[in-house]
């Protein structure tokens, strides 16, 4: 096992069934990211990006090949375990942000804590996960909009907040589906640039998904769906 691999894939499959006709999406995954790095997975609409995250995440299983995290399998694991995987080292963000529209920006980063305990426990613990919450807002440059709803925000704060909320349990993996996918291009690269602060300071290891080249060539490392399969870019990435 190397010590530098956080997650890993290999000869990941999953077919969907549609009319009792089988099609296949991913059709054998080889993939391995790298602690401390910005990994981007590159692929067209429908090339089976999304369907690899949610494998990746715990999210569903695959129809055979092997998913290590810190070299533990965790896709044959119990439900308990993969939700301890998900819960414990994994922040997830979204292209349309899944944010709760009731509920204000820090009761949306607060909301996983609050699902996740006990009402008993939750309140003993109130004020420091409103602490917590606060600062993580502020981490991404969204204090400002702690009382604001999803409605009162724009898309590049929306993006924020769910990305404070995803901090949150204090993640060493972050896995991003399309993070930019619904922003203009000057706020996706604020989004982007959060991102890579993040990378860098608090030494969180991410995974990010995009169709977007430019997006995909800032990273460390460069993987491109095509076909089923992934190819590695980084040989071209060392050139550039
Ligand atoms: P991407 O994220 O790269 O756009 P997806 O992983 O969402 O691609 O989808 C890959 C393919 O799998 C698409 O053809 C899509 O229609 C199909 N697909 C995705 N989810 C399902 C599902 N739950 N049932 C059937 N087909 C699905
Ligand atoms: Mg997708």
């Amino acid at each position: 096992m190397n010590p530098d691999i956080v997650l890993e894939a290999r000869t990941l499959k999953k077919s969907y069934h549609k009319d009792r006709i089988e099609v296949p999406v991913l059709k054998g995954i080889d993939l391995s990211v790298e602690r401390g790095l910005v990994t981007t997975l590159v692929g067209r609409s429908g090339s089976g990006k999304s369907t690899l995250m949610h494998l990746l995440a715990a999210l569903d299983h695959p129809d055979c090949g092997e998913i290590r995290f810190c070299g533990e399998r965790i896709d044959n694991a119990s439900r308990a375990r993969r939700d301890a995987y998900r819960n414990r080292n994994l922040g997830i963000i979204f292209q349309f942000y899944h944010l709760l529209p009731e509920l204000s920006a820090i009761e949306n980063v607060l909301a996983p804590l609050m699902i996740s305990q006990s009402a008993l426990s939750y309140f003993r613990n109130r004020k420091e996960a409103k602490r917590r919450a606060e600062a993580m807002l502020d981490r991404v440059g969204l204090l400002h909009r702690a009382a604001h709803k999803p409605s009162e925000m724009s898309g590049g704060e929306m993006q924020r907040a769910a990305i404070a909320r995803s901090l949150m349990a204090n993640p060493s993996l972050l896995l991003a589906d399309e993070p930019t996918g619904n922003l203009d291009t000057d706020t996706g690269r604020d989004i982007l640039k959060l991102l890579r602060t993040l990378n860098e300071d608090d030494d969180l290891t991410i995974l990010m998904i995009t169709h977007d080249d430019s997006i995909a060539e800032t990273a460390d490392h460069c993987y491109r769906m095509k076909d089923g399969l992934l190819e590695s870019d980084s040989a071209k990435l060392q050139v550039a």
